[in-house]
């Protein structure tokens, strides 16, 4: 009973198919044991694994009958001998025909026997320690035993049967190793796999942490920009808050810096905080003299001093409210002028509403006060002007109606006459007034038109040649015959005035001399003179008798027959046309009157 080669191969095939096509190691041994048992017909066919002390367990196993199964048995021989398990470790394959007869150990004998040994057939299945060769070495390690028994008799084992279970050990140590690089590629993929598998948990559980992560920085940031916006929205509404304050504070100053009226702003004590620049125009000072001083003992005379402390501290004064409205005299020591300034002052409170300080605001009123004064003046003069022909005309008029005179006699006619003369005079005199009234108000408006010099010299002439005649004064025209645009009535009505007057003043016999001459200052224009060799005008006077009712004399009116108002409308006239007009005169000596008006 031997197995033949080609069987040996085959079964050797079959092994190494079935390590290549499975690698389920078990299942591997048990073909291999199964496959062993056929090919060797044999009772029984086992791997026997080593574990630590020479101990070992019947892995797999192939029976003939069941009752010599030792499977799973956990196997230790007491009495293997070191020699065979060197014997083992060097490849060797043991052959034992017949147990009860072999050249055995005795213990070792009834161990195999306590098994159902009678024969027996034992090759190593070995594995390298180092590197992956099966060829049997020293170092090689002794995995298990792949052993063949034969329970029911002894058997002869054949050569054949020795190369056989030599070359399937062989082919179960590669399954082995196979099995045990697969269990190591196994045991990696597993660890990889679970490292995959913690690396994908470390993840998931990073994702959520970032997930929930990124939640709350979401929410955080959202809370921040909303923050933010809340914040650059409260930056705007300050930002805006703080441009229209700037601009209101802007308007007040450029208001305060622009305005023709005195600001200025005292501390409780009086020293002064703020003043605007008109009050520096107006005082001649310069803000570093005024800043800081007190007002009163600086700048008010001592006189004026006691009422404005006392109306300062009125104003400091908690019940005190809205404005106080005075009149104060003051004379500014740069200005030396006494100028009249009407304030209007309330209170400067701080945050609490406590009084620190005063400021006012003051007009100077004293040019106002001035025409208010020329006004009450001119209305006297005016009052006074018409009361002196009324009465004489309502005297003679008296006497006459109470029959105190009768009209027809000397003394009649005379009364008569001077209440006839007197309502002339009126009527001249309201006339005049009417006159001058409209003149400087704008109302009489010129008409210009083409004029000759020697014609308007002649028509005024004409008007004044009676009054001349009677004056026994004659009026000489130097020759001149220049056209030129004017009012030609107006400029008539002037020298008119003129001549009536140098005829009121010149002695009989005395000469007028008109002339007209083109003058071209500042530029072109007529220059006219009327020259008269009469009683002459002070200089002190020559510029006041330009003004209404301003006389050299204050019986010159009345004497010589005039209102006092010809030469205000004449200079009225003259700077309508855009010219001038002045007196010249050496006292005792007479007169010149001149004026000039642009040919244009
Ligand atoms: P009146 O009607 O009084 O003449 P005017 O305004 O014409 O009024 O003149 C004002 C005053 O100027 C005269 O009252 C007189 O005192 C003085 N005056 C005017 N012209 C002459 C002159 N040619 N010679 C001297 N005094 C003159």
């Amino acid at each position: 009973m031997t197995s033949s080669e080609p069987e040996i191969n085959h079964l050797i095939a079959t092994v190494a198919l079935k390590i290549w096509q499975s690698l389920d190691l078990s299942e591997i041994l048990q073909a291999t044991v199964d496959g062993l048992r056929e090919l060797l017909k044999c009772d029984r066919v086992i791997i026997y694994r080593f574990d630590s002390n020479w101990s070992g367990i019947v892995a797999v196993e192939s029976v003939a009958e069941s009752r010599w199964s030792l499977l799973d048995n956990i196997i230790k021989d007491p009495c293997l001998e070191e020699s065979w398990n060197n014997k083992y470790r060097q490849g060797m394959v043991t052959a034992i025909a017949d147990i009860s007869t072999a050249t055995i150990d005795e213990c070792h004998r009834d161990f195999l026997q306590n098994f159902d040994i009678k024969a027996n057939l034992v090759a190593p299945i070995l594995q390298p320690m180092k590197g992956e060769r099966v060829e049997p070495q020293e170092d090689n390690n002794l995995w298990g035993l792949l052993i063949a028994h034969h329970c029911q008799q002894p058997r002869q084992w054949q050569e054949s049967d020795l190369n056989c279970i030599k070359q399937i050990a062989n082919q179960v140590a590669i399954a082995i190793l196979q099995a045990e690089l697969i269990y190591k590629n196994y045991q990696q993929l597993r660890q990889r796999k679970l490292a995959q598998q913690q690396a994908q948990q470390t993840r998931k559980f990073l994702q959520t942490l970032i997930e929930h992560r990124t939640e709350e920085l979401q929410s955080a940031y959202q809370r921040l920009q909303q923050e933010l916006i809340r914040t650059e929205q409260t930056q705007i509404a300050l930002r805006n808050s703080e441009a229209s304050l700037r601009e209101s504070e802007r308007r007040w100053r450029s208001l305060l810096e622009n305005v023709r009226l005195l600001v200025i702003s005292w501390d409780r004590e009086g020293k002064i905080e703020y003043v605007n620049p008109f009050l520096l125009e107006l005082t001649n000072y310069n803000l570093t003299e005024v800043i800081g001083k007190n007002w009163f003992t600086n700048f008010l005379s001592s006189g004026e001093q006691e009422q404005a402390k006392a109306i300062h501290n009125q104003i400091l004064q908690p019940s005190f409210s809205s404005s106080l409205y005075y009149q104060q005299k003051v004379t500014f020591p740069t200005s030396e002028t006494e100028r009249t300034i009407a304030w209007n002052c309330t209170q400067l409170r701080n945050t609490q509403g406590e009084p620190i300080g005063v400021t006012c605001i003051g007009e100077d009123i004293t040019e106002q006060q001035e025409i208010q004064k020329k006004k009450d003046e001119f209305i006297s003069v005016v009052s006074h002007e018409l009361r002196t022909p009324l009465t004489a005309i309502r005297g003679a008029l008296a006497l006459l109606a109470e029959n105190k005179v009768a009209p027809q006699t000397e003394e009649g006619k005379h009364l008569l006459q001077i209440a006839n003369s007197s309502s002339e005079h009126l009527v001249k005199l309201v006339n005049d007034l009417l006159e001058l009234e409209h003149l400087e108000s704008g109302t009489i408006e010129l008409v210009k038109a083409e004029v000759n010099t020697k014609e308007l010299m002649l028509r005024a002439l004409d008007r004044v040649q009676i009054l001349a005649n009677k004056a026994k004064v004659e009026i000489e025209i130097v020759e001149s015959d220049i056209n030129f645009q004017a009012d030609g009535d107006r400029l008539i009505q002037v020298l008119t005035n003129l001549l009536s007057n140098g005829i009121k003043f010149s002695e009989p016999n005395s000469t007028i001399t008109l002339s007209a001459v083109a003058y071209n200052k500042p530029s072109p224009s007529i220059l006219f003179a009327v020259q008269d060799h009469g009683r002459g005008i002070p200089s002190d006077k020559l510029e006041s008798i330009f003004e209404r009712f301003n006389q050299v004399d204050a019986s010159d009116s009345k004497r010589k027959g005039g209102t006092g108002l010809g030469l205000a409308i004449s200079r009225n006239i003259i700077e309508q046309h855009g010219g001038k007009i002045w007196a010249e005169s050496v006292y005792g000596e007479g007169s010149t009157f001149y004026f000039t008006t642009p040919t244009k």
